[in-house]
């Protein structure tokens, strides 16, 4: 069970919020004149990364609002929560 650290609202139960997919995805200014390679890459094509992953989250059944989250996918550790339009913290190495 993970413990997740909602900027607005403190620590609360995993069950309470959704996941929300990779962060930090720029939707492309102009889609219209992207090609249909590019237009499909932007979205459904993802990073799948183990280890530190940067990702969104909303506290669903709390304050509904999203935040931002770094997460360990391989030990499932939450290394830190900023909020949505700041800058991901730097890695912690340990
Ligand atoms: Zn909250």
């Amino acid at each position: 069970m993970l413990i997740i650290d909602c900027p607005y609202c403190g620590k609360r139960d995993e069950a309470e919020f959704h996941y929300g997919g990779e962060a930090h995805i720029v939707r492309p200014e102009n889609p219209s004149e992207l090609s249909d390679e590019a237009w499909a890459e932007y979205l459904f094509m993802r990073s799948n990364t183990k280890g530190r992953f940067l990702e969104r989250w909303v506290h669903s059944e709390g304050c509904r609002r999203w935040f931002n989250m770094a997460r360990n996918t391989a030990n499932n550790e939450v290394e830190a929560v900023y909020l949505m339009g700041e800058t991901p913290p730097k890695e912690v190495s340990k």
